[in-house]
């Protein structure tokens, strides 16, 4: 921990939870994450984000206008070292209904992933289904998880360098069956300032690479590229989020998403009433983004 005064630690604390509750509050509320008499499953993992997320969702629960419930949950994937007494300890300290799943995914990656491959996606894979069912056996109809705004990111442009998609992760999702619905109420919040907050609630951290893997060489390359860019570019990565929530269809290139073919000339709105299509107003800001 650092020389800060403690005054002074408080006054940043204070505003990082400000800031968070106010970000987690705005998702909730755009995407209609949380519904009056919902059971949401917070899924922890043990690292900074899943804490934060558990913390500003109990913080919320208690002034909201709406009833939900909070059941928090973590899968013990049986990790060698996985400290199992720290969560447990933590979520009985904070008062929360908890549940630990304990189900060895770690032999079976291990079996099926020859060594120095990448374990990541089948762990993933099996860590949610694990989890989806869970969901239904203790009737959550939610199931929250703790990315972020740069994990938004780093997800579309993975997509978009080496996946040839426009796609992210989104804040609000049905799971394939239709049966889950998978929230992340901190889709708006920035990794710094969760990570600043979680080093000042010093919550019990669990190092992340106790399975010996490690997440694809290629998020990693992307997480670098943002950083750099917003070293050198402040801003920016505000201005890429935005455009996420700000997509033109019309001056895309897929003819699923608009309809090129059923262009016609002379209908009075013009161009610029076609759906997404930007009024010259516009303009300047564009031309400005596109400078940077
Ligand atoms: S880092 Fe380890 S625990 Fe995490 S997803 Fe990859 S294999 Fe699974």
């Amino acid at each position: 921990m650092s020389e800060e005064p403690a005054k002074q630690q408080k006054t940043r604390l204070n505003k990082l939870q400000k800031r968070l509750r106010r970000e987690a509050g705005r998702a909730i509320e755009d995407f209609n994450m949380i519904e009056d008499g919902d059971k949401v499953m917070v899924c922890l993992s043990g690292g900074k984000d899943s804490f934060a997320m558990l913390d500003i969702l109990m913080n919320l629960q208690k002034s909201a206008p709406i009833h939900f419930e909070i059941l928090a949950v973590n899968l013990d994937q049986k990790q060698p070292g996985f400290p199992e007494h720290v969560l447990p300890e933590y979520l009985a300290q904070v008062g929360v209904s908890f549940h630990i799943i304990e189900r060895d995914t770690y032999s079976v990656v291990k079996e099926l992933i020859p060594e120095g491959k990448t374990t990541c996606s089948l762990c993933s894979r099996l860590r949610r289904g694990t989890l989806y069912g869970f969901a239904e056996e203790v009737g959550a109809n939610k199931i929250a998880l703790g990315h972020h705004r740069d994990d938004i990111l780093e997800t579309f442009f993975l997509n978009m360098f080496y996946g040839g998609k426009l796609k992210s992760m989104p804040p609000k999702l049905l799971s394939d069956d239709g049966k889950n619905m998978v929230i992340r109420p901190l889709a708006y919040a920035r990794e710094k300032d969760i990570a600043a907050y979680a080093e000042l609630r010093e919550f019990p951290i669990i190092p992340c690479n106790l399975c010996g893997s490690q997440d694809g060489l290629q998020r990693q390359v992307v997480k670098e590229m943002l950083q750099d860019w917003d070293k050198h570019h402040p801003g920016r990565i505000e201005i890429m989020f935005r455009s996420l929530r700000n997509v033109v269809p019309s001056h895309l290139v897929d003819t699923e998403l608009f309809d090129f073919k059923g262009l016609e000339r002379g209908y009075p709105q013009g161009a610029a009433a076609q759906r997404g299509a930007e009024p010259a107003s516009a303009l300047p800001e564009m031309i400005d983004i596109l400078s940077l």
